[in-house]
């Protein structure tokens, strides 16, 4: 599916719980209700959807949530999206439960898998997400990386007074880990309780200037899996990559890829769009190829781009959609 900007849509990612068990000061949202079990897609359907999505075009899924791995039996999930042959499967996850989920996920077919961790130390982690788990975490990466998942991106929302002490060390985990890439994010204006996320704010600029203290800063030539909307960098004389995604201050929307779907079956053709369709309803009511055609069409009005300077934040908390 070729849309406005003559973007090839071909990304998409699916949110498969709203419910996360950590509590991120920048992602959750006191206002927002956790859908009901009897809303959202069994996996039955979200197979279905996918299925008209794939003979559209799309090749690439990622799952995230809330937390996808608190939803039971994400794995059976993962293998029957995998008889689907895409080109990509990517699980997005807090690591929390990862240490007793790798092997399965390993096993079921999945090869790529993202972490969110925005700090390395224990006391802030708690700060952050409202958690003890930090441990967890940790041991889950460590787990991910001996199991064999490879690249294993790990996602670090960039938050100034917060963690911008921790840049430095985040690349040196990278280096000591191989198959480990960090992914450093600039936070977004979202529909969470942060309200003043002008103030956490950290920009792509002040990242490099802060990594190039340890040697030039060379980007990458875009050649591994998962190519979306990071740049990636390697460092003269040190053996790690790195990226960055920088929605604010080097929007990607010219080259977006991707259409969302939360777990109650809405399309979130942008996450700055106020609209979705709800595919639920077209899924029960109507025809595979009724379904097909609506996707189609609905995928095909994705907007050109967001501006920031209009939008005060998205409409769409990420804690439902998952970034
Ligand atoms: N629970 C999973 C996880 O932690 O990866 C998936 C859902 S979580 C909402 C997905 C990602 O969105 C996390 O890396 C999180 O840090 C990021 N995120 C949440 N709010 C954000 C914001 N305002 N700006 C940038 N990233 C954000």
């Amino acid at each position: 599916m070729v849309g406005s900007y003559d973007r090839k849509i071909d990304t998409l990612r699916i949110s498969i719980t709203d419910r996360c068990n950590l509590n991120c000061f920048y992602c959750k949202n006191k206002n927002f209700f956790h859908s009901s079990k009897t809303s959202i897609l069994s996996y039955e359907e979200i197979f279905k959807i996918v299925k008209c999505f794939v003979s559209l075009g799309i090749n690439k899924i990622k799952l995230t949530g809330g937390e996808p791995l608190l939803r039971k039996q994400s794995v059976d999930l993962i293998k029957i999206l995998l008889s689907l042959h895409l080109e990509d499967l990517v699980l997005t996850t807090n690591g929390t439960l990862l240490t007793g989920y790798a092997s399965q996920l390993y096993g079921a077919g999945l090869k790529r898998i993202n972490i969110s961790l925005d700090t390395l130390k224990k006391d802030k982690f708690m700060f952050l997400t409202g958690s003890d788990r930090f441990e967890d975490v940790f041991e889950g990466i460590k787990v991910s990386l001996k199991t064999g998942f490879s690249p294993v991106k790990l996602n670090v929302v960039l938050l100034k007074g917060i963690n911008d002490d921790e840049i430095i060390d985040f690349i040196e985990l990278g280096e000591k880990y191989e198959s480990l890439i960090i992914r450093f994010i600039e936070l977004m204006p979202a529909n969470s309780n942060l309200k003043d996320w002008k103030r956490y704010f950290l920009s792509r600029a002040e990242v490099l200037n802060e990594i190039k203290k340890l040697g030039k800063v060379i980007p990458k030539e875009k050649n591994f899996t998962g190519f979306g909307p990071a740049e990636y960098f390697e460092i003269f004389e040190h053996k790690v990559t790195f990226g960055i995604i920088s929605p604010i201050t080097k929007p990607f929307c010219s080259t977006c890829n991707r259409v969302r779907m939360n777990c109650k079956g809405e399309l979130i053709l942008c996450l700055y769009g106020a609209s979705s369709i709800d595919l639920k309803y077209f899924l029960r009511n109507s025809s595979e190829e009724d379904l097909t055609s609506i996707i189609r069409q609905s995928v095909l009005r994705k907007p050109t781009g967001y501006n920031f300077g209009e939008v005060p934040g998205s409409k769409v908390a990420m804690c439902e959609i998952g970034g």
